[in-house]
């Protein structure tokens, strides 16, 4: 019965140290990288974009040429 209960301790102890992997792995600031604030001219239509990666007025990605 005892084994059975230092079983079930292991497998609990286990989870936590999954839990705080996960938690740790995954930074909390990485909503905030995926949002550009770099001012980009769009090469399309000249519009300075001010917030995002895609011109409001014509939809063209920043990457493109
Ligand atoms: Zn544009």
């Amino acid at each position: 019965m005892s084994l059975s209960l230092y079983f079930i301790l292991v497998i609990f102890f286990l989870f936590i140290a999954l839990a705080v992997t996960v938690s740790k792995s995954s930074p909390s600031n990485d909503i905030y990288s995926e949002i550009s604030t770099e001012e980009w001219l769009c090469p399309i239509c000249g519009f300075e974009v001010q917030v995002g990666d895609i011109c409001i007025y014509c939809d063209t990605p920043k990457g493109l040429k």
